[in-house]
Order: structure tokens, then C-alpha cells, then sequence
């Protein structure tokens, strides 16, 4: 979630607590405040909350991915991520059965273009859930740390675009980095979690 959504959600949170109260609380007077509002730990939707953006699909996408939710073969190095959430109608509705392709670097920054590593596709549930078990991708030159995904509702068009991770340095540097595609990120030894809900707008 961006600073940007996190404010608007405080503002639209000042104007509902002051529509009926007596004594206004003081929001709004300090940025830095209304950022530090507490949000809760699960990712919910919002009918106010704009499509997720999509993204260049980049050079290294191949068609007829395996289906599978876990990513990880033996042997595999790295870290241990789970990336887990939601797809989204604009009006809140769960999305059941989105095709989600995910395609990553390995932890040496490396793709597979030969075969299927570290390619796969699921479909979310009557919920709108998915979850891909993974490793987290290595860095390669140009980028920061990413993961690709394409995004599709039943018979409706293809959402492509990137996830990335916070605190990332290259995140300063890297042209396509939006923080709009932000996961939310926890530690739970022996790796890291993930959590990102995908907004499709559809007609
Ligand atoms: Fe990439």
C-alpha cells in the first residue's frame, strides 16, 4: 500500500470519526502522523482502491508455465518466501479462479529460458486466494528485487506486472520500481513472507 493510499484512507477515516463527533481529534495537521496510523496486519479491499498498475513484462517471459504452487525444486538455494493474498474485483469481489504466472531470477539473479525453473501457474480459490511458495529472487544488473506475475481473470485480459520488496536500496535507483506493488513483508524463520492483493478492474 502506498503512503499516498494510507493517507487517503486516514483522511477518509478523520471525515467519518468527525461526522458525529463532538470534540474533532486533530488529523490531518501532521502527514507524518496520519502515515503512522495503524493498519491492520491483513491486506483488505477497499472500494476506493485504484486497479493494481500493470508493468513491462520484461524479456524473460515464457509461455505454458508448469502449474504448481510451489516453485522449489531440491537443491534449490536461497531463501525460503511465501507470497500470499488475494485477486480483487474493483467493487470487492473475490476473483475465483484468476490464472496468477509467476516467473523470478533464481537467487543468483538468473533466469531459466531453457526450461521451467522458477515458472509457474495457479488459480486462486472461491476466495480469491493464492499462494506461491518460492524462494526470494536474487538481484541482476539494471533491476531491484522483483517478481513477475501475470494476472487473469476468467476470459478477461491479462494484467502483467512486478512485485517487489521493501527496503530494497536498488528500489531508489531502479526506473520501473512503483511502490504501489509493494508486498507487505514478515519474517517467519526459516524465510520471509509475502503478502499482496491484486485489484483487476474488469467490466
Ligand atoms: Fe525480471
Amino acid at each position: 500500500m502506498s503512503d499516498d493510499e494510507i493517507s487517503r484512507k486516514s483522511f477518509i477515516m478523520a471525515v467519518g470519526l468527525g461526522a458525529g463527533a463532538l470534540a474533532l481529534p486533530q488529523l490531518g495537521s501532521d502527514s507524518a502522523s496520519a502515515r503512522q496510523t495503524p493498519l491492520e496486519p491483513t491486506a483488505t479491499c477497499d472500494d476506493g482502491d485504484e486497479p493494481t498498475h500493470s508493468q513491462t513484462e520484461g524479456p524473460y517471459f515464457k509461455p505454458n508455465s508448469p502449474q504448481r504452487t510451489s516453485l522449489v525444486t531440491p537443491g534449490m538455494q536461497g531463501t525460503p518466501l511465501t507470497v500470499t493474498g488475494f485477486v480483487y474485483t474493483m467493487s470487492c469481489r473475490p476473483v475465483n479462479r484468476a490464472l496468477l504466472d509467476f516467473w523470478q531470477a533464481d537467487h543468483y539473479g538468473r533466469y531459466d529460458n531453457v526450461g521451467y525453473r522458477l515458472r509457474g501457474h495457479q488459480y486462486t480459490d472461491a476466495t480469491g486466494k493464492f499462494t506461491l511458495t518460492t524462494i526470494v529472487p536474487g538481484l541482476y544488473p539494471g533491476r531491484t528485487r522483483h517478481i513477475h506475475v501475470k494476472v487473469q481473470a476468467p476470459y478477461q485480459r491479462v494484467l502483467t506486472t512486478q512485485l517487489y520488496f521493501p527496503g530494497e536500496p536498488q528500489n531508489q535507483t531502479d526506473s520501473i520500481f512503483d511502490p504501489t506493488l509493494l508486498m507487505e513483508m514478515s519474517n517467519t524463520p526459516p524465510g520471509r513472507t509475502g503478502t499482496f492483493d491484486f485489484v483487476l478492474r474488469l467490466p
